[in-house]
C-alpha cells in the first residue's frame, strides 16, 4: 500500500467513524440508561478515535510482514487445509459465524487474563475509566492494548489462514457493533440476552460494583461467559454506573497515553527487586 492509499484508506476509516458517532449520538439520546451525560463526556473519546485508527493502521502495517510469514509456514491456515473457501451467502454468512465464534472465545481468554494479572491489566485500564459509558468508549482503547490483540491474533491467523476475515470486515464487524455493546441505551435483548451482548449485558462488565467485577467479558456472544462461570445476567432495571475507583484513575490524558507505560514500568521494577532480593 502505498503512502497515498495509505492516507486514503485512513480517511475513509475516519469519516465512517465520524458517521457512525452521529448516528449513535442520536439514537442515544431516545432512550438513555444515564440521561444527564453531556456530550464532553464523550468529546475526549471522539478526538482520540482518530489517534487509534492511525495505530490500528500503522500495527497492520507494521505486522503484515509477520502476518504473511505465518500463512506460508501454516499454508494458508491449517482449517483452510479442510475446508474449502465457502461459497454462496448462507455458506458465508455462516463461516463468518464461526470465525466470531472463535475470536471471541480468544478475546475472551486474553480480556479475563487482561483482568487477572496486574501487567495486562495496564493495557485495559483506560477503557475501564469511562464514568460516562456510551457509544464512544468503544474507542477507549489505549495503544498497548492494539499492540496486544494485533500481536495474539496470529494463533487466529494460522488456524483459519485466507479464511480470516479482510481487515475491513473485521473492522465492521468489531467496531460497530463495539458502538452497540457501549451504548448509552436502557436496552436489553430479552429472552437472547445469553446469545448475543446487548448494552445493557456490557454496561454489566463496566459497573462500578463488586458483584459486577470480573463478569460478562464475551464481546459478541455471552454464552462463552455462560461456559466458564463469568455470566451475570441484569435485572430488568439494573443500569450500573460505571468506571474505576479513584485510586485507579489518574486522568483522561494521562490514561490515554503515559499512565499505562509509567504502570508496568512499576510493575517490572517491582519484579526485579523481588527477584534480586527474594525475601522481601
Ligand atoms: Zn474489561
Ligand atoms: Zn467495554
Amino acid at each position: 500500500m502505498s503512502i497515498k492509499d495509505f492516507f486514503w484508506f485512513y480517511l475513509s476509516l475516519v469519516s465512517s467513524v465520524i458517521v457512525l458517532t452521529a448516528v449513535f449520538y442520536v439514537l442515544e439520546r431516545l432512550a438513555p440508561a444515564e440521561p444527564d451525560q453531556t456530550i464532553s463526556k464523550r468529546l475526549f473519546n471522539s478526538t482520540y478515535y482518530p489517534f487509534l485508527l492511525g495505530w490500528l493502521l500503522l500495527l497492520q502495517l507494521v505486522l503484515a510482514p509477520a502476518y504473511s510469514y505465518f500463512l506460508r509456514v501454516s499454508g494458508g491456515g491449517l482449517l483452510s487445509k479442510l475446508l474449502n473457501p465457502p461459497r454462496g451467502f448462507v455458506a458465508q454468512f455462516l463461516f463468518a459465524l464461526v470465525f466470531a465464534v472463535a475470536w471471541d472465545f480468544w478475546q475472551y481468554w486474553i480480556h479475563r487474563l487482561q483482568h487477572a494479572w496486574p501487567m495486562l491489566w495496564e493495557t485495559h485500564k483506560f477503557h475501564h475509566s469511562e464514568t460516562a459509558l456510551n457509544s464512544s468508549a468503544q474507542a477507549r482503547q489505549h495503544f498497548l492494548n492494539a499492540i496486544l490483540f494485533a500481536v495474539l491474533y496470529i494463533p487466529l491467523l494460522i488456524l483459519f489462514g485466507w479464511l480470516t476475515p479482510h481487515f475491513v470486515a473485521s473492522f465492521l464487524m468489531f467496531r460497530v457493533w463495539g458502538f452497540v455493546n457501549h451504548a448509552n441505551l436502557r436496552l436489553h435483548f430479552g429472552s437472547l440476552t445469553p446469545l448475543i451482548s446487548s448494552p445493557q449485558w456490557h454496561r454489566i462488565h463496566h459497573s462500578v460494583f463488586a458483584q459486577h467485577h470480573d463478569k460478562n467479558f464475551a464481546a459478541f456472544f455471552p454464552f462463552i461467559d455462560l461456559l466458564f462461570g463469568t455470566y451475570y445476567r441484569p435485572q430488568k432495571d439494573e443500569y450500573p454506573p460505571t468506571g474505576l475507583s479513584p485510586e485507579q484513575y489518574s486522568g483522561n490524558l494521562r490514561e490515554a497515553t503515559v499512565a499505562p507505560l509509567a504502570g508496568l514500568y512499576q510493575l517490572m521494577l517491582g519484579r526485579a527487586r523481588q527477584l534480586q532480593n527474594p525475601e522481601r
